[in-house]
């Protein structure tokens, strides 16, 4: 199964327009939404997962989303967490909306789900320490 984790951009005119429908629809391509902020008549952000069994299908449905005008990037950032220096304050799991940053209710220390997380970069601030970083 290919897939692949993009940043969509839309402008104003788009934000109502049914594109993962269409995405769904014409390209036979699974969607799941790891982080959505749609405003109407402001301009919207989708992080996304798409998957098919064809790297083709992929490369159409992202070829569509740009002759409609959307910026479309891959999400090639990640979260880089310095596990040995962490006091496990879990103050950085307070802006995680995804939950990728949580505490273990067992061992009450901090875990992170690296296949949740969407590069928000909302817990790079939020960590006293500054253990938290991000990579390209
Ligand atoms: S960047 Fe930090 S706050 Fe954002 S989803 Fe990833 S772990 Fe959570
Ligand atoms: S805010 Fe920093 S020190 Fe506190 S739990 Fe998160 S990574 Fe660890």
């Amino acid at each position: 199964m290919a897939k692949r984790r993009i940043v969509l951009t839309f402008p104003p005119s788009m934000v109502e327009k049914p594109l993962t429908y269409r995405l769904v629809k014409d390209f036979d391509l699974a969607i799941n939404i790891l982080y959505a902020r749609i405003v109407p008549r402001e301009s919207g952000r989708l992080v996304i997962e798409l998957s098919n069994s064809s790297e083709e299908n992929i490369n159409a449905g992202i070829r569509f989303l740009e002759e409609q005008g959307v910026s479309v990037e891959p999400l090639s950032k990640e979260i880089r967490w310095d596990e040995k220096e962490c006091i496990n304050c879990g103050a950085c799991t307070a802006v995680c909306h995804s939950d990728a940053l949580y505490m273990n209710p067992e061992t009450w220390k901090l875990e992170f789900d690296k296949d949740k997380c969407i590069v928000c970069e909302m817990c790079v601030p939020a960590c006293p320490l500054r253990i938290i970083s991000v990579t390209f």
